[in-house]
């Protein structure tokens, strides 16, 4: 094809062309090399392209060239060229804006009318938006917040009216964010890449609680010539949303960002800027249907890091995507120097739970022992999310989801239920035959999922491995165990293969020997560690409390976990949030909530729009840390399990608790038992309603007596030694190492 590509030296259109030429098409590019930021920056991303036999340059301003050469002949136009900046666009300058986007657009139209091409693609921008609903849905009513958006919303309907006037085959394209190499310096992530890089402060536009809907721009590119070749005529005319990538905060991929290159981050905050939103979501269905399945395909933090590496030059490129997980300054290990060797499998099927306590687990044992190297054997997705501890590395196992009760099925691959049960045993009893690890810690599931583990307990008892199994305090119901653990065959397997039973809680909280009726011989091998305490935030709780929220507001973290099923819980909050908005109980307070990132797209954007309506609301997916927020919040909405309700003993915040009861009574029987010694409040599942909730979340914030009860209830319970559970597993795990009589060197033969 014969291809125009206008604003060819800008960000997105170099990289545009860069993708027609390696398709085998011949390219004219335009550009005008406008002032808006350095024309050597502009010149530099033509360099390639103009070395290659097909592609020609063209440097012409089109708000006042005579186009009709310029578009004769082409098939397909691509009209990228315009003024971008939302800031820039009031004042004086709003000229600029109405000569390239507006004037330029119409000029190329015209010309078109003579010289139809086959397809002419318009890079619009969510900006026309404003703070429309989220998702945001081509339908609604469009209100720019900006100068900018307006101009880029006049361009879009002189697009829609060439072609209902004349029959030029427009399509408009609202662009999300767009982020990746060689983007404008004007635009954050550029500037934070700089900054951050340079040890300088950054100026931040609010409280970086703000969403943006990024997209990286090779998913651009690809829509781009998608809505070229789309043969449904659906999209002639028509505005399509190119986003739904990855949305994130402002703040959450400045931390990445500081992880990545390595350096703090300083920030700096200023007042938001006007026509700006306060966040974006592209709704995702009209281009998915019109674009013939089109969506994006890079995640924000594989992006991000490959923009790193294209700004940060040499030392950048050298480093890998997952370097960064990596103890910098750890020297190789020696091999095999006879260090002691521990596996902990997890089966990770569901939420982050199990993965974190296990990491947690691990870290506590390779500080505590020299020389012990740990390897995780995990099925969670989120594992290469995490921060590795030294001397520890994971085997990732392919991903199931549960479907139904004891039914698990692939999350990815095209495999039977059966094939993949297989492939995981395997898997996993080759890891454990190669590692030939001490101990074999299995954790939560002494069988594996649907019994998967039986090879490699085999395998590790043949060795001479030391095995234990690691419960937390509560594993369900105490009539249900015992009646799955009977007709799975639980009880025999954990008298033949292990060791050990560590508890990870306390025996006041619940006998499990008893609960579960284990016959003489477990209940001997079983010990009480206590609760796996964490440790104290590094962040003061002065500085966590000054990010987010006016000094005399109240701070309430509400945190749903992982965040599969966290959803009933936060709408119910910000529900009733927002019903008090306009009324004096609403004031004075700060709300953060975390939905965790396994929260289906479409809940959180319903939870976005209802934080809008709430004042002093933010809403985030991730952070990286929960139990600094804790400490700094004066009461903490969260759910029953295992992980939290120990960070909340480690931190001793004020809490209200709402454990869900289904499908497993785990959550709610733990969230009653602590209730009952006073280490945090109960709210029952029946009184999960918008009112109860924000009643209950009131009163507790005026309860000036609650913080020192609380603190009296947790003192009382470490004073039984019920907090000390790290100590208590090392202490265990410590001795079964010394026990083991593995061979010294690992059984390569048998892999
Ligand atoms: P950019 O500034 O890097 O590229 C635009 C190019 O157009 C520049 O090289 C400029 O010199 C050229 N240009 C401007 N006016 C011209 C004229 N009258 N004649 C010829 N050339 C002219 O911007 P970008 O980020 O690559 O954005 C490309 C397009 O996508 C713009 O229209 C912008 O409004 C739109 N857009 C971008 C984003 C984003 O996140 N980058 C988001 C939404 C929409």
């Amino acid at each position: 094809m014969r291809c125009l590509v206008t604003g060819v030296a800008g960000f997105i259109g170099s990289h545009l062309a860069d993708r027609l030429l390696a398709d085998g098409h011949d390219v004219v590019g335009v550009d005008a090399f406008t002032t808006y930021y350095s024309v050597a920056i502009k010149r530099r991303n033509l360099e390639t392209l103009l070395t290659k036999p097909a592609f020609r340059f063209v440097e012409a301003d089109l708000s006042a060239a005579d186009l009709a050469p310029l578009v004769r002949g082409m098939d397909w136009i691509f009209h990228l060229a315009g003024q971008p900046g939302v800031r820039d666009s009031w004042g004086a300058s709003f000229q600029e804006y109405v000569q390239h986007n507006i004037q330029a657009t119409q000029r190329l139209l015209e010309a078109t009318r003579e010289q139809t091409p086959q397809r002419l693609v318009y890079a619009s921008s969510s900006s026309v938006y404003g703070d429309a609903p989220l998702p945001m849905d081509e339908s609604v009513r469009l209100q720019p917040l900006s100068p900018y958006g307006v101009t880029k919303l006049a361009g879009e309907q002189l697009m829609r009216a060439y072609w209902k006037g004349y029959g030029v085959p427009t399509v408009a394209m609202r662009f999300f964010t767009v982020y990746g190499p060689r983007q404008r310096p004007d635009m954050a992530f550029n500037k934070f890449i700089r900054a951050i890089a340079a040890g300088e402060p950054i100026s931040l536009y609010g409280d970086g609680s703000q969403t943006r809907d990024f997209t990286y721009v090779e998913d651009i590119v690809e829509a781009c010539v998608r809505a070229a070749t789309t043969t449904q005529t659906e999209a002639l005319g028509a505005a399509l949303n190119i986003g739904g990538g990855s949305r994130v905060s402002i703040r959450e991929t400045l931390e990445y960002l500081g992880e990545i290159i390595g350096r703090p981050v300083q920030i700096e905050y200023m007042q938001r800027q006007r026509g700006d939103a306060a966040h974006t979501i592209a709704a995702t269905e009209l281009v998915e249907r019109v674009l013939e399945g089109w969506r994006p395909q890079t995640a924000w933090r594989e992006g991000l890091q490959r923009q790193v590496e294209a700004q940060t030059g040499a030392a950048g490129r050298t480093r890998m995507f997952n370097v960064r997980r990596w103890p910098r300054d750890s020297a190789p290990r020696e091999p095999h120097a006879g260090g002691k060797r521990l596996a902990i499998y997890g089966h990770d099927t569901f939420g982050l739970g199990h993965l974190r306590r296990n990491l947690t687990i691990a870290q506590a044992l390779t500080q505590a022992i020299p020389d012990l190297s740990v390897l995780l054997i995990t099925g969670s997705p989120s594992a290469g999310d995490f921060p590795m501890p030294e001397r520890v590395d994971y085997v990732k196992l392919p991903a199931v989801v549960k479907v139904a009760d004891e039914r698990y099925e692939s999350r990815t691959l095209d495999v039977t239920p059966a094939e993949m049960a297989q492939l995981r045993a395997a898997l996993i009893r080759e890891a454990v035959a190669g590692f030939a690890p001490d101990v074999l810690l299995v954790d939560h599931a002494p069988l594996g999922m649907k019994g998967e583990m039986l090879p490699a307990l085999r395998e590790a008892r043949q060795a001479g491995a030391r095995v234990a199994l690691g419960l937390r305090d509560i594993v369900d119901e105490p009539e249900r165990v015992r009646m799955n653990w009977r007709s799975q065959r639980v009880y025999s397997a954990l008298e033949e293969y292990y060791d050990a039973i560590l508890v990870y809680g306390a025996q006041s909280i619940v006998d499990v020997t008893r609960a579960y009726e284990f016959p003489p011989e477990l209940t001997g091998r079983t010990h009480y560690c206590g609760y796996l305490q964490r440790p104290k935030p590094a962040r003061r709780a002065e500085d966590v409390r000054a990010e987010f929220c006016p000094p005399d507001d109240r701070l309430v973290l509400v945190t749903a976990g992982g965040g599969g099923d966290g959803y009933p819980l936060l709408h119910a909050y910000l529900t009733g949030m927002s019903a008090l908005a306009a009324t004096a109980e609403g004031q004075g307070i700060t709300s953060v909530i975390v939905t965790g990132p396994f929260m289906a797209s479409d809940e959180i954007a319903e939870l976005a729009r209802l934080a809008q309506r709430t004042p002093n609301a933010h809403l985030m997916e991730f952070t990286g840390n929960l139990p600094a927020l804790m400490q700094a919040a004066d009461l903490v909405v969260s759910m029953g399990g295992y992980n939290t309700l120990c960070e909340l003993i480690s931190v001793g915040a004020p809490a209200l608790v709402a454990p869900r009861a289904e499908p497993r009574q785990e959550q709610l029987l733990r969230a009653r038992a602590f209730a009952r010694l006073g280490l945090i409040s109960l709210l029952e599942p029946d009184e999960l309603k918008p009112q109860t909730v924000t009643a209950r979340v009131r009163a507790l914030l005026a309860d000036t007596d609650l913080a020192s009860q609380v603190r009296l209830a947790r003192e009382d319970f470490a004073a039984q030694g019920a907090m000390n559970g790290i100590e208590g597993m090392v202490k265990h795990i410590a001795r079964l190492l010394a026990e083991s009589a593995r061979p010294a060197l690992p059984l390569v033969s048998s892999l």
